[in-house]
């Protein structure tokens, strides 16, 4: 392989609801969800039965024809959300490539040569060249330049120079609700409501990038439910395919005209398999009982977090939380002493913690990984 990334030093070969277990057999408690994909759990019975099932029936047969669980799925996504039209990808990049593509190109009908799209300070749209441009952190390094042109960054916590970075060139605004590769930063309130003033001034699409708080993470299925604003666009990737490669960029009504035949397209996209694993996924996670029980675990994990020694700050909404460390102590060496002791969490970045557990735990996994967490920071 490539050297692309840091691994840690353990070999999974097992998975059940919030447990794994490495090539030695021993388990562990995962707070981390393969990066915000298990929100079911590892190896949930409904999820499995669906992919078994459709893939003893039908793999596949391009998007020249309709299959029924790319149907269903693009009705159901629509349905809990934006309402409008979807497109299926297999991706979070290729699902946020495929909404600047439609913002362009709307600007452009709009008679904008030249059209631009504000992000914010710390987001992470993804890694092909349009998302890195997106991403002002990556965008900034420059290693892979020329990056397309295009792409103005703003404080993520400054309503007034968002309005002002909005203009008549403005495409789109493009946001995480809640900034999750940074650390877990929530967007405020009074940022997301200039968001959507400043583009409708304009007539500028508000863009939700949900792949990471999609799926029940926050608490809702979609974090923007819980939100004062609605986008006029939403991505969605990760947890929505249950475990397979499934991604999807939803326009409300009002912009679901954009694309014609010929204008985006994927090989993979909707496939039945991983749309079958989507529809499994979200009767899963869809779910008010477990929606509601998400909050509440969440601010329970959050108010004991804020407790232990060592712990400088917690943010988070639902069960996506991240924590900062107090001065001087070392988030890697706190993830691999974590890791020793059977809990799997994540560092985004220097001096944090992040942990994303499946929603499907309850109380005692809570009570559990608080144990280690406070040996680790001990
Ligand atoms: N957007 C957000 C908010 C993400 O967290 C990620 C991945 O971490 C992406 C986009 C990119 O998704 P993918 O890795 O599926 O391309």
């Amino acid at each position: 392989m490539l050297p692309t990334y840091v691994k840690a030093p353990v070999e999974f070969v097992r998975g059940d609801g919030a447990r794994l277990w490495d090539s030695d057999g021993r388990e562990y408690l995962d707070f981390f969800a393969g990066l915000s994909v298990h929100n079911a759990g590892h190896c949930h019975p409904p999820i499995v039965a669906a992919i078994t099932e459709q893939a003893g029936r039908l793999a596949g047969v391009s998007n020249l024809y309709y299959t029924e669980p790319a149907m269903r799925l693009a009705e159901r996504l629509a349905e809990s959300s934006l309402g409008g039209k979807v497109f299926l990808c297999n991706s979070g990049l290729e699902a946020n490539e495929c909404a600047i593509k439609l913002a362009r190109k709307r600007a452009h009908r709009r008679g904008i040569a030249d059209p631009e799209i504000v992000v914010l300070d710390g987001a992470f749209h993804g890694r092909s060249l349009g998302t890195l441009a997106a991403t002002p952190r990556l965008a900034r390094e420059d290693l892979f330049g020329p990056l397309p042109p295009g792409f103005v960054d703003v404080p993520r916590d400054d309503p007034d120079a968002l309005r002002a970075a909005v203009g008549e060139r403005t495409a789109a605004v493009m946001v995480e609700p809640v900034q999750g590769e940074a650390g877990v930063f929530p967007i405020g309130d009074e940022v997301l409501l200039a968001a959507r003033g400043a583009c409708d001034e304009v007539g500028a699409l508000l863009v939700f990038d949900e792949i990471q708080t999609g799926m029940g993470r926050t608490g809702s299925l979609w974090a923007f439910q819980q939100l004062p604003v609605r986008p006029h666009v939403m991505t969605a990737a990760k947890a929505l395919g249950g475990g397979l490669p499934v991604g999807a960029c939803v326009a409300a009504d009002e912009v679901g005209d954009v694309f014609e035949p010929g204008d985006h397209g994927s090989t993979f996209a909707g496939a039945p398999i991983p749309a079958a694993a989507a529809l499994a996924a979200l009767g899963v996670l869809d779910d008010p009982a477990l929606l509601r029980r998400t909050r509440e675990l969440g601010t329970r994990f959050m108010e004991l977090l804020d407790e232990l020694d060592g712990v400088a700050e917690v943010r988070g909404r639902g069960l996506m939380v991240g924590v900062s460390l107090a001065d001087g102590l070392d988030a890697s060496g706190a993830a691999s002493r974590a890791l020793d002791g059977g809990l799997v969490i994540n560092v985004p970045g220097p001096g944090m913690l992040r942990f994303l557990p499946p929603l499907v735990i309850g109380d005692d996994e809570v009570d559990t990984a608080m144990n280690v967490m406070r040996d680790v920071l001990s």
